[in-house]
């Protein structure tokens, strides 16, 4: 577990970063090598093309510095590849002697699409890696180019056939490596979760949700992990790994046992006992056939009042058995659970699946609140969902809200709930209770249902 200092997106995003950089440095340095080599034969044409080459290479190392790595990586396969297939077309034509290939260089541009490419959708993943092995292919099993004055003489081409292909598996041998080794860290990533939750790494930050008049309803538990060598590692780097291994069953478990806690404690103090506390569950959780056993066990164990606990569940875990999840979300309800869809609009729940679906809340995800004001289908996007949510009865929450704007938007055209760094990021317990007392106490009757 020596390698895994800091967690295993950040340490991708590092090395694609490097990975970016080399081939920004390659770019500069053929393009300037090969402008002078054909400046001096005076192949005007090609000199600009490599020049070219060299400018675009100076792009991709400002994009990669500010961090746009994914339009650093677009460029640099555009103009590598592109370059690549002019090359193998031109100069780098096979005869009886030597074969081609500058064409090598496709498979490390494939690999490295495999990496970089790796949380895009598939289809881009797909047809990217598609084009270049494609492309490979027909290089490789042709003779195909262009006869032009230009044509590399034949004591260079067998120099270079050597050099290219021990550069090109120079490249193959540092991206396998490169994948293997995020492999490996996968799998340490999971070791230390297992350790993380024996030694009881993971703890909750509450971020407020609120009313329009600044009424704080409740909160909704985001989990984190304190690791020893690694920090604080947001949900983001382990959540996927944890459903992937099932290791979410007895985190989630925990999350509901901390969440249950933590009501009981609030509803004995006045002035919070009000509060109400989100939990996301996961789609592998709720899968489980005794879900709904283990929700009420817990409430029993802990004797948290069961109208205070929402479960926040996902668009996609909607995609299996509706059955099953609407007679569970049914059960769950009449437990008196309040029953919460995050992240709305983003899956692929049908209208018909919102209409079959108990639910209590819907939650605006944050794509469509952060473009509110900017983007005109972003914004009837979120009035759509909120006349939906209301029509069909549901208490409608925005999440994400960052600014007074946005909140204004969504005041004036019907929501009336909010969660969102204009009002608080997600925060420790302890501030969380100073929170909602600087904020004013409720300001409804305490038995009315929050939110
Ligand atoms: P989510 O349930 O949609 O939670 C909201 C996420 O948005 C949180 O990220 C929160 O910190 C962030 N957020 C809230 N307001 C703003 C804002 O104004 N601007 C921006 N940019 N972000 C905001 P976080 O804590 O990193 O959690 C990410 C996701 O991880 C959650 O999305 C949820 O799906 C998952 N997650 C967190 N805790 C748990 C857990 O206990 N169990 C499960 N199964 N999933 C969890
Ligand atoms: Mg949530
Ligand atoms: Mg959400």
């Amino acid at each position: 577990m020596n390698e895994v200092l800091s967690p295993p997106g950040q340490l991708h995003q590092r090395r694609v970063r490097m990975m970016l950089w080399v081939a920004a440095v390659l770019m500069m340095g053929i393009g300037v090598g090969w402008a002078a080599f054909f400046f001096a034969r005076g192949a005007w044409i090609i000199v600009v093309v490599e020049v070219t080459m060299a400018v675009l290479g100076v792009v991709v190392a400002w994009l990669t510095q500010q961090r746009r790595t994914r339009m650093a990586f677009f460029v640099m396969l555009a103009t590598v590849y592109s370059s690549i297939c002019a090359f193998g077309l031109v100069f780098d034509i096979p005869d009886a002697q030597v074969p081609r290939s500058t064409h090598h260089f496709i498979l490390v541009l494939a690999l490295s699409a495999m990496l970089v490419l790796r949380d895009e959708a598939a289809w881009m993943r797909h047809s990217v890696v598609g084009l270049l092995f494609v492309s490979y292919v027909a290089l490789s099993s042709t003779t195909w180019g262009l006869q032009t004055q230009y044509l590399i003489p034949h004591e260079v081409r067998i120099t270079g056939t050597w050099v290219n292909t021990a550069l090109a598996m120079l490249g193959l041998y540092a991206l396998v490596h490169i994948m293997v080794t995020e492999v490996a860290e996968s799998s340490a990533l999971e070791v230390e979760m297992r350790k993380g939750i024996v030694r009881d790494e993971f703890f909750l930050l509450c971020q407020p949700q609120l009313t329009h008049e600044g009424e704080v309803l409740g909160a909704e538990a985001l989990l984190r992990w304190r690791h020893p060598k690694m920090g604080l590692v947001a949900p983001g780097e382990f959540i996927d790994m944890a459903e992937q291994t099932g290791l979410i069953l007895p985190l989630g478990a925990w999350v509901l046992r901390h969440a249950c806690t933590q009501l009981v404690t609030w509803s004995q103090v006045p002035e919070l006992a009000h509060l109400s506390l989100s939990v996301n569950v996961s789609a592998r959780q709720f899968r489980q056939s005794d879900f709904v056993g283990q929700v009420q066990a817990v409430l029993e164990r802990t004797g948290a009042n069961p109208q205070r606990l929402k479960l926040e569940l996902t668009e996609s875990m909607l995609v299996e058995d509706m059955d099953d999840i609407v007679h569970k979300m049914e059960s769950l309800r009449a437990l008196g659970v309040v029953c919460s869809l995050d992240d709305f609009g983003t899956g692929y729940s049908s209208l018909t699946y919102l209409k079959k679906l108990p639910l209590d809340q819907l939650k605006i995800d944050q794509s469509f609140v952060r473009d509110v004001l900017s983007d005109p289908n972003d914004a009837a996007i979120a009035q759509t969902i909120i006349t939906l949510g209301k029509s069909l009865g549901f208490a409608v929450v925005a999440e994400g809200v960052e600014t007074p704007g946005q909140r204004d938007f969504l005041v004036t055209h019907g929501c009336h709930i909010f969660q969102g760094y204009l009002f608080s990021k997600p925060l420790p317990l302890p501030e969380f209770v100073a929170f909602v007392r600087t904020n004013g106490g409720r300001k409804s009757p305490p038995d009315a249902a929050a939110a």
